[in-house]
């Protein structure tokens, strides 16, 4: 077996001995790894496995999806559609919602609404391993990317650690699909850390009768927030709720509804626990199907990095979990014989860590009419408008009138060959929120997964890919660049 030296730049004594060089054996060796496999890994893995690239999707927990699993966030925030009712995001994005949404029962049928999609996270699980395996890419589980081989300033492969110890796998393109930019990190591209992100613990309720929740907003209409987080009515999210069973009550949206403010204003909620606060935002993704209803809810603001500061997010997380699950019993209807289903197994993290590249995104580049040569996506983008009438309005996401393309560039580091950015929030830009929710960090992953595979297939590196190829390959996987 071949064996590598992992490279390290730490200085302390005791790093010294800890990082010291040792040998480590060579796994295997891929055309395309990518690494993490959150909604844009896989999106990554699926498309470079469809181009016909041998690959490797490696995953620190036991199953694929990420925050949008792991993380108990089970709401695709729906920017498929531009203002004007046109199909903007095409490709992997949609056939996911699609898969998802088939997996739930309802099909198709939430194209014709405005609202989230909502799944369930163990159907969700599943959906995603059938994409990436039936895309004839391979799966590590368990395995946690703690290193990155560079040589002669291209990235040649990955060090993970695995519970037969550490493994190097060659790659003759990485992607870096971690959402926390791990492997350029590591890697020695340039990174710019975001010092105070936005970050959430999410939990499950189980037991509701959804059914009565519901009704609870036809016989009062003024509890449900319209024109907050999300840009539709109570009308619009009932027709949704009648159709395919799911209900989401938009975020902020518990600081609007009498009985929160009752339950705060009787001491049983209180504004903060711990370092979480704003327990009363009360985001939920309510399911007819399974009684199940999913709770975002409670902010901790700190570097997402910070492996203390993560420690205590989620243990502060779970006592506000239960705290919120005995105002809910006691306020909410339908809620009365609920328990709490579940707590994130990760930290639920906004933003942390993006690459600083040649070329960065910014929120110009969304605007109508803006066309990039160099696209390898094209997605709806949203901007964040102040609709709601109260007092402690949030924006909504409101979907633009016009797709805007996805530069190659901001995929590129500038310092390391042989690595692409496959997550949302982790490109080169100047604002990693831009691109961070769930449909625009799977048209990174498709362009990044596409690249990829073309470029190892052609004997190219990343920096040298010939884009016209990738983008007919994009094309013929059924993006719509045009
Ligand atoms: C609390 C919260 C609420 C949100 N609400 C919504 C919403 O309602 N709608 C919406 O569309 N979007 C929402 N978003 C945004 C969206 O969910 C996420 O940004 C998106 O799912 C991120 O996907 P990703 O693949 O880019 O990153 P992630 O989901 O973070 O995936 C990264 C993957 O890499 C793995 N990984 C990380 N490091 C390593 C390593 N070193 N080795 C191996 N594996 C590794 C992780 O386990 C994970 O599976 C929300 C985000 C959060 C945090």
């Amino acid at each position: 077996m071949n064996t590598y030296e992992e490279q390290t730049d730490k200085d302390t004594a005791m790093e010294m001995v800890l990082q010291a060089p040792r040998e480590i054996p060579v796994r295997g060796e891929y055309d395309v790894i990518v690494c993490g496999g959150g909604l844009g890994g896989t999106a990554a893995a699926v498309a470079a496995g469809r181009t016909g690239a041998r690959t490797l999707l490696i995953e620190r927990n036991s199953f694929l999806g990420g925050v949008a699993t792991a993380g108990m966030c089970c709401s695709i925030f729906n920017c498929y559609y531009t203002s004007e009712g046109q199909l903007g995001t095409t490709g992997i994005a949609v056939e996911v919602a699609d898969k998802l949404a088939e997996s739930m029962g309802y099909g198709r049928k939430w194209h014709k609404h405005k609202g989230h999609i909502i799944y369930d996270i163990e159907r969700g699980k599943q959906v995603l391993q059938d994409l990436v395996v039936d895309a004839g890419a391979e799966l590590l589980l368990q395995a946690c990317v703690a290193g990155a081989v560079v040589s002669d300033g291209a990235l040649d492969g990955v060090v993970v650690e695995t519970k037969s110890g550490p493994q190097a796998i060659r790659a003759k393109v990485v992607v870096d699909a971690t959402g926390d930019s791990d492997v350029a990190a590591r890697a020695g591209a340039r990174v710019r850390v975001i010092e105070k992100g936005v970050h959430s613990l999410c939990f499950r309720l189980g037991n509701v009768d959804v059914d009565m929740f519901v009704d609870y907003f036809r016989e009062h209409p003024e509890q449900f927030p319209e024109y907050m987080d999300v840009d539709w009515t109570l009308p619009e999210a009932l027709a949704q709720y009648d159709e395919c069973g799911t209900f989401l009550f938009p975020h902020g949206g518990g600081m609007q509804m009498d009985a929160f403010k009752q339950a705060k204003a009787n001491g049983d909620l209180p504004s903060s626990i711990g370092i979480q606060d704003t327990t009363d935002a009360c985001q939920m993704h309510a399911l007819r199907q399974t009684g199940i209803v999913h709770v975002i809810t409670g902010f901790t603001h700190f570097n997402g990095l910070d492996p203390e500061l993560i420690s205590r997010s989620i243990t502060d997380g779970r006592h506000m979990a239960f705290t919120v699950a005995d105002v809910y019993r006691k306020y909410l209807p339908g809620f009365a014989d609920a328990f709490v289903a579940g707590t994130a197994a990760n930290l639920g993290v906004r933003t942390s860590r993006c690459l600083d590249g040649d070329v960065v995104f910014t929120a110009d580049m969304m605007q109508a009419g803006v066309r990039q040569p160099d696209a390898v996506g094209r997605a709806v983008g949203w901007d964040h408008l102040v609709k709601h009438p109260g007092p402690k309005a949030w924006g909504v996401q409101a979907c633009r009138e016009a797709p805007f393309d996805l530069p190659y560039g901001c995929l590129l580091p500038r310092e390391v060959d042989g690595l692409l950015m496959g997550a949302g929030r982790s490109i080169s830009t100047n604002n990693p929120s831009l691109l961070r929710v769930m449909v625009h960090t799977m048209v990174v992953g498709q362009g990044a997964g596409t690249a990829a595979a073309v470029a190892a297939k052609t004997g190219a590196t990343p920096r040298q890919v010939d884009l016209g190829v990738v983008q007919n390959e994009l094309r013929r996987q059924g993006v719509d660049l045009d």
